[in-house]
């Protein structure tokens, strides 16, 4: 499944990469998802991070 950051909810608390750093990045003050794993959304890890976040900003579809 596929993950994306909507930029225009993130705030940048930067917990989707303090939780899965090997997914999510912090780029310039916001979260991002790394290059290349944009496809990781079937991992638990993911999808907790999406619970988790608190400007419900992370999509998994
Ligand atoms: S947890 Fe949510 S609000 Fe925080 S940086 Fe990640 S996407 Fe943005």
């Amino acid at each position: 499944m596929r993950i994306s950051v909507d930029p225009e909810l993130c705030y940048g608390s930067g917990e989707c990469a303090y939780r899965v750093p090997s997914v999510f990045t912090d780029e310039d003050g916001f979260g991002a998802v790394l290059p290349g794993r944009e496809q990781e959304g079937d991992d638990p890890d993911v999808r907790e991070a999406a619970e988790h976040c608190p400007a419900q900003a992370i999509r998994v579809t």
